[in-house]
């Protein structure tokens, strides 16, 4: 089973994504953890890549493709994978597509994880986190027992600029536009299923793996 997973930040395609790999025995392939563990394991990418974010630049596209075909040809890709969260332009798309022809596959689906956007907006604008420690807490959902302090060291909670509104708002708008071409390219190729992600971690997941045949 070879998936690709998108959606905008926020919508619980990383957690859904474990969930479904861990029950299909295949690994969950995001190019942050790709990333985190070439660097820390010094592979020639991870060396190249590590130059690149020292400086503060991003990672270019060909050392990201590179690590995810290092890790699709492994044999812990060989029985499939869970892409979440790449490819993330056209080119990518194509460039995944290459590589999986090149060794007589293909993709199966692309899920598109799709919530509401004011539901995307509470969800990540509700976080808190601890000044003091790395504490994550969230108005509504994970509430601290005393408003606005954590509960593990007593510190003040505080909400991080990437949690504000506007901040949120910017980020949808930049990955809707960004992502658009990809979700037009995979539904040309008959291959994206949209999914609805809103409601609980559950709700979600059993509509995910109807989707999918039987483990
Ligand atoms: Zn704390």
């Amino acid at each position: 089973m070879r998936v690709v997973f998108l959606g905008a930040p926020g919508v619980g395609k990383g957690t859904q994504a474990e969930l479904v790999a861990s029950t299909y025995h295949i690994p969950k392939i995001s190019t942050g953890d790709l990333l985190r563990s070439a660097v820390s394991q010094k592979t020639p990418l991870g060396l190249e890549a590590k130059q690149f974010m020292d400086r503060g630049d991003l990672v270019p596209d060909q050392v990201v493709i590179g690590l995810v075909e290092e890790k699709i040809s492994s044999p812990e890709g060989a029985h499939g994978f869970i892409l979440d969260g790449f490819p993330r332009t056209v080119a990518q798309a194509d460039e995944l597509s290459k590589q999986l022809e090149a060794k007589d596959a293909s993709l199966d689906k692309v899920i598109y994880f799709v919530i509401p956007r004011e539901e995307i907006v509470r969800r990540l604008s509700g976080r808190r986190s601890c000044s003091k420690c790395p504490a994550v807490f969230h108005v509504e959902f994970v509430p601290p027992k005393v408003a606005g302090q954590c509960d593990e060291c007593e510190g003040e909670l505080i909400q991080r600029n990437d949690d504000k509104k506007e901040t949120v708002e910017s980020r949808l708008s930049v990955y809707e536009e960004q992502t658009m071409p990809l979700i037009h390219y995979y539904k040309q190729r008959s291959l994206l299923e949209e999914l609805d992600g809103s409601g609980s971690v559950e709700t979600v997941q059993s509509r995910l793996l109807a989707l999918f045949p039987a483990p």
